[in-house]
């Protein structure tokens, strides 16, 4: 943020010391009125006649807001000068240092922000988390970056990426629990082979030969690799929309990155849970101790469906602002690379009938998604995002469905590649003493399980938003119960 919308001296005191590390950073928007609703804050600016601001106010759940690993904090704080419009409209963006940072980069007094509690949290617990009062005693002092009022603009540019960054760790958070439950799933024996379960000297077997422990890897595993991809195509874009040959495919390549980011931050860190729980049940009652490590990833990776914006509201991000982008064009942009995904994979005979398969799940997210926003220009506004978060599941299965057909495309080539040099071998010797066949393999498994067990049921979601059932509007507050 500072590098891109700082004064010149802002850039020369605060960069080189940010970015070595010698000072920490935070981003402080919330506060106990203001969470979701971030233009409820109330804490205020003031501006003084050398041109900072003095700053007054509470901000709550502020990751690394307090610590001693760095010689100074430097905080970007949201706040309202006084006589500002109301709302998020009249938020602005200031640099808040903990200690003052003289024009000569020199460090100076004190500057009047206290930690006022830390947060007990359920997971995350190496990361400091704390309330902090800003201008206690009158005496904190802030420099406004960017312009008056414009603050959330600038604090945007931080939250974007943050959000494809929280994305990244439900993904990663689900392949270390992965490969945790893999290799436990090699080494724990229990139970006897199904063909061989009415022989009572039947040795015990890992519990990796089990079908329905296979059916939890192999599930897991496909969201792994297909979070990877999104992953990965979500940091193509960023790449691609700065070094694209011409303006039109930096835009091409903004847009997409511009509607995948909700469904990165959402999906990723949603499936991540899930996948993290479903690797603790791979471990039984172990995986329920604090002797194993999946535990402690599922209490971390929860909180990723929570900050950033949480996915619920990703999801009326998505709806309301991502999908209306240039007329729906943007939507039909992703919609064309994933055809062009399905178009390369009816090249493989194995891969065709994958292929038509993801064809008709796209064809119906087409379809949903015109329904979707018909729905939301309509009086049944509110049913419409009564379903911005299941809409949201189909979309990110469907991107699941293609990311893993593209690796079967990179795939199966490869494979044959190997299978052509030693004529005469059968596959499965092959697979067995070759890592590499054996991973192509896998892509080809996971592709195939996750499009067939997968995306019918995706299917069955996208009937049912449609159904366009209004329940969840209607219910009385009352008849909650509670
Ligand atoms: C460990 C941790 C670290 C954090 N780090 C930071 C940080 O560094 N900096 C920072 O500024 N904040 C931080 N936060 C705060 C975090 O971003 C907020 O908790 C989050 O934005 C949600 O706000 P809230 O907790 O007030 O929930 P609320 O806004 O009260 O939301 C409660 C529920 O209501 C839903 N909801 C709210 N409004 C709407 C709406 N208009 N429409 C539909 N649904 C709605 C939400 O989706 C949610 O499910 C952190 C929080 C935690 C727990």
């Amino acid at each position: 943020m500072i590098q891109n919308f700082g004064s010149d001296t802002q850039k020369k005191i605060f960069l080189e010391k940010m970015i070595n590390g010698t000072w920490g950073g935070t981003m402080d928007l919330t506060e106990p009125g203001a969470g979701s609703d971030v233009g409820a804050l109330t804490t205020t600016a003031e501006k003084n006649p050398d041109g900072t601001y003095t700053i007054t106010g509470n901000k709550i759940f502020i990751t690394g807001g307090e610590q001693d690993l760095t010689e100074n904090i430097i905080h970007p704080v949201l706040a309202r000068i006084k006589g500002a419009p109301e709302g998020a409209k009249g938020i602005s963006l200031f640099i808040v240092p903990k200690y003052w940072v003289n024009e000569d980069g020199s460090l100076g007094e004190f500057n009047d922000i206290v930690c006022t509690g830390i947060e007990k949290k359920m997971g995350i617990s190496g990361s400091a988390t704390c309330s902090l009062t800003f201008g206690g005693q009158g005496k904190c002092r802030g420099l406004l970056l960017g312009e008056e009022h414009k603050g959330m603009r600038v604090m945007f540019q931080m939250m974007n990426e943050a959000r494809i960054l929280v994305g990244s760790i439900g993904a990663i958070s689900a392949s270390a629990a992965y490969l945790y439950a893999v290799n436990y799933a090699r080494d724990r024996y229990q139970g006897r082979d199904l063909e061989k379960i009415f022989e009572t000297d039947a040795p015990q077997v890992p519990i990796i030969h089990h079908p329905d422990v296979r059916r939890m890897l192999l599930k897991m595993k496909a969201y792994v690799e297909g979070m990877r991809s999104l992953q990965y195509f979500g940091y193509y874009c960023i790449e691609k929309e700065k070094i694209g040959k011409d303006d039109k495919e930096k835009s091409y390549y903004k847009g997409l990155l511009d509607l995948l980011t909700p469904i990165m931050k959402s999906y990723c860190t949603d499936r991540g849970f899930e996948v993290c729980s479903e690797a603790l049940q791979v471990f039984g009652g172990y995986g329920y101790t604090r002797e194993y490590p999946v535990e402690q990833l599922l209490r971390d990776v929860r909180i990723a469906s929570i900050y950033e914006g949480t996915n619920g509201i990703q999801a009326m991000d998505l709806l309301a602002r991502k999908l209306p982008m240039k007329e729906g064009a943007i939507f039909l942009n992703l919609m064309g690379e994933i055809e062009k995904t399905i178009n390369m994979a009816r090249s493989f005979t194995v891969l065709t009938g994958l292929a038509d398969r993801l064809k008709k799940a796209v064809d119906k997210l087409g379809l949903l998604t015109g329904h979707m926003g018909k729905t939301a220009m309509s009086a049944d506004l509110k049913v419409a995002f009564a379903h911005a978060s299941p809409y949201l599941e189909t979309i990110g299965d469907v991107i699941m469905g293609w990311m893993l057909l593209w690796r079967a495309t990179v795939a199966e080539p490869k494979l044959q590649e190997i299978l052509e040099k030693q004529p005469g071998k059968e596959r499965e010797t092959i697979i067995q003493k070759n890592k590499n066949a054996a991973f192509y393999q896998g892509q080809l498994n996971s592709a195939d399980y996750f499009i067939k067990s997968v995306l019918p049921i995706t299917l069955g979601k996208m009937e049912a938003i449609m159904e366009n059932c209004s329940a969840v509007v209607d219910i009385p507050e009352e008849s909650f119960g509670g």
